[in-house]
């Protein structure tokens, strides 16, 4: 009944208690999950668990934040892409969060670096015609920008995709959704503090609306702070279905036909 489209099983807080975790997915009716790479890697780990579990799949990316680790080419990725089970690419982005802390006190300027990687992975769904799976973390006027420069503007030869996690502003959320993009809630959705992305999230028509945990990250209420995992992700459905006035059934029926289209259709999978 309900997909996860966005989760890091193979991540340790995870991995160690994943016959657990497919029971608990079993038992909550959540019957698919899309296993996420975030960098070379790990593919290999990811791609296992796509390959041996036939209700999960995998992507292929390097995440904004990954650095020290292996700079993917457009070569590399289209390769991996085009593996048995391999669903999109990503996830990628920008992230330009905490520039004092996180990042060292660097600049935005200082980090080409990860706008250069962003259209690489670009290059490579457009390429393999894979949709990618964006992350993008108070960087959203580059990371719009830096997609239409690429020519996703949702037109012919557009990759199309996600904006995972999303937490940015219904204005962003109108710009990705016109550039034939489709935005997914986490668990954020269901903080307290989070009534403006309750109001995005009415805003997003249910055709481009995906649902996921993020997990090991972001467990919903009433499980914040606590390691999540895919079994979770119908709180976030149960959230959307009352900000949109519909049963969580409608809500389940809605993201997972919206994955199947964006991930499954037309994929070796
Ligand atoms: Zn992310
Ligand atoms: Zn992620």
């Amino acid at each position: 009944m309900f997909v996860d489209s966005h989760c890091h099983l193979n991540f340790p807080e995870l991995i160690d208690q994943l016959p657990q975790i497919r029971q608990a997915m079993a038992a909550a009716q959540v019957d698919r999950a899309l296993c996420i790479c975030t960098t070379m890697e790990e593919f290999a780990a990811v791609h296992g668990l796509a390959t041996r579990y036939d209700n999960f799949w995998a992507t292929v990316g390097v995440h904004p934040d990954t650095e020290h680790m292996t700079e993917p080419s457009v070569q590399d990725l289209v390769e991996r892409a085009a593996l048995p089970r391999v669903v999109a690419v990503g996830e990628t982005g920008l992230d330009y969060y905490g520039m004092e802390d996180r990042k060292g006190g660097r600049s935005i300027a200082d980090l080409d670096w990860q706008r250069e990687r962003f259209r690489t992975h670009i290059r490579a769904a457009r390429l393999t015609g894979k949709p990618l799976v964006i992350h993008t973390r108070s960087a959203s006027e580059d990371t719009l920008a830096i997609l239409r420069e690429e020519g996703e503007d949702g037109g012919a030869g557009s990759a199309g995709g996600v904006f995972h996690c999303f937490t940015e502003t219904a204005q962003v959320a109108r710009a990705a959704l016109d550039m034939g993009f489709h935005v997914s809630f986490s668990g954020i959705i269901t903080f307290k503090s989070a009534q403006d992305l309750r109001d995005v999230a009415a805003f997003v028509p249910m055709d481009r609306l995906l649902i996921e945990t993020d997990s090991p990250y972001l467990a919903p209420v009433p499980y914040r702070g606590k390691t999540n995992n895919p079994s979770y992700v119908p709180f976030v459905a149960r959230q959307i279905a009352a900000v949109k006035g519909l049963a969580v059934e409608q809500v389940a029926e809605a993201t997972s036909r919206n994955f199947e289209q964006l991930f499954l259709q037309g994929a070796a999978a």
